[in-house]
């Protein structure tokens, strides 16, 4: 309840990418994409961490390097191109 991230989730508003459990969509505070966890979870897997690889690089075809830092949302793992 009252989670930012969950509300956009539903409405799918300004993803870029969904699958497995992985959505990608634009930081509303970095206007960079951002590869977040649909779950509520601290740490991504290695699994996880190269499907993220793979998401951006070859599905969405971004460049940058991906910020693994976690700073701007509390509850759910995600990852910064910068
Ligand atoms: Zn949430
Ligand atoms: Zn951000």
């Amino acid at each position: 309840m009252g989670c930012n991230l969950c509300e956009s989730k539903k409405t799918l508003n300004g993803v870029m990418f969904i699958g497995r459990n992985i959505f990608v969509m634009e930081c509303k505070s970095c206007h960079v994409p951002i590869a977040v966890s649909i779950d509520h979870k601290k740490e991504f897997t290695a699994e996880e961490k190269s499907f993220i690889h793979e998401v951006f690089y070859k599905h969405l075809r971004l460049q940058g390097v991906i910020d693994w830092k976690t700073r701007d949302i509390k509850d759910h793992v995600h990852a910064h191109l910068r």
